[in-house]
């Protein structure tokens, strides 16, 4: 079955400028450095990573935002960016603050993809509008409202309901409940997962918080450093994780949840994360992998496709083995 999207070795590449003008680039951001992912139809593709590790710029570009360095993106089968793309993928953004224009009334902001997409007359679109309010729990007599006189919570339902008006079929969430108190926070993610079964929704969910992603997700990928290096089955990753950095975060998570990975002891990852405008050469990960080689530093780990749980490591983690903190490094 072809997958909804499809994802083929993009790169994205920020070019540093200096100089009068800006005319001389001096380097670039490696912010999106070779990843492969597809989604399939009605499922929930969770992805984790630290800050600056690229995901952002992955949800921009698999959501047109940005023009790819290299690649290619495919939905439905065909090139993004063709006839009717853009009403069928809608993002939905981490700052419900930031994202609604605070001098126009909620009504019309939900309305904005009907207008661009050419959707209905006036009187449908006020009923659309209310029947999106209706549907991500709003009071939808409070249409002339502004956005101030909603709480963070409601607000980001707003941003849910703009991100539904036009029938999307893929949605891609990127952070929506970071910004939120963690007491709203289960009420936003049950929305959604309400509204993917309601609608038959496909969800891209990026978030820095692995409980949030294990919650929502059937399956997740781990980024690091604009890569990919492991992408398995919701269990899987997280019962058996096989990458030495997934290992890592799974065991600073269980700090904060228990649950989240009982008798998991706590490693302690040595180093900054490197600069993406120059990434270590072979895995980069391995100026902080306490499992590293010699070869981790010439060899690159490619992230294999086929099989349902695939990390990018030449020597991954076996279920029952510890990584302690005695950070054996490489030979220098
Ligand atoms: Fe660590 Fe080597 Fe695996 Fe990279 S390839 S994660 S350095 S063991
Ligand atoms: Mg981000």
């Amino acid at each position: 079955m072809t997958p909804l999207l499809n994802v083929s070795d993009v790169r994205k590449y920020f070019p540093i400028r200096k100089g009068v003008f800006l005319r001389r680039e001096v380097g670039r951001v490696h912010a999106v450095d070779g990843v492969s992912l597809q989604v399939r139809a009605g499922e929930t593709l969770g992805i984790v990573g630290e800050s600056g590790c690229g995901k952002s710029t992955l949800a921009r570009c698999v959501t047109g935002l940005y023009p790819v360095t290299s690649g290619s993106i495919e939905f439905d089968g065909a090139p993004i960016g063709g006839k009717g793309f853009r009403r069928d993928v809608q993002m939905i953004f981490q700052d419900p603050y930031g994202s609604l224009n605070p001098r126009r009334r909620v009504g019309s902001i939900i309305a904005d993809p009907l207008v661009i997409h050419r959707i209905g007359n006036a009187a449908e679109r006020r009923r659309r509008v209310q029947e999106l309010m209706e549907l991500v729990g709003l009071n939808p007599e409070h249409f002339n409202r502004f956005p101030a006189e909603f709480s963070g919570g409601q607000r980001q339902r707003i941003g849910i309901a703009r991100a539904l008006a036009s029938r999307p079929r893929l949605v891609v969430c990127d952070e929506p409940v970071s910004a939120l108190d963690v007491s709203i926070q289960a009420q936003v993610i049950n929305l959604l997962k309400d509204l993917q079964a309601e609608l038959g929704l496909t969800y891209v969910f990026i978030a820095h918080d692995l409980s949030v992603v294990r919650y929502v997700s059937d399956r997740v990928a781990v980024m690091y450093l604009g890569r990919i290096v492991e992408i398995a089955p919701g269990e899987d990753l997280y019962k058996t994780p096989r990458h030495p950095y997934t290992n890592a975060l799974l065991s600073a998570a269980s700090v904060a949840d228990p649950d989240l990975s009982a008798r998991r002891e706590r490693i302690v990852l040595t180093g900054d994360v490197p600069s993406p405008i120059t990434p270590p050469s072979g895995c980069r990960f391995h100026p902080r992998c306490p499992k590293a080689q010699a070869r981790c530093v010439r060899e690159d780990p490619l992230l294999l496709p086929g099989g349902d749980h695939s990390a990018a490591c030449h020597f991954p983690v076996v279920p029952g083995e510890r990584l302690g903190a005695e950070h054996a490094g490489i030979p220098q």
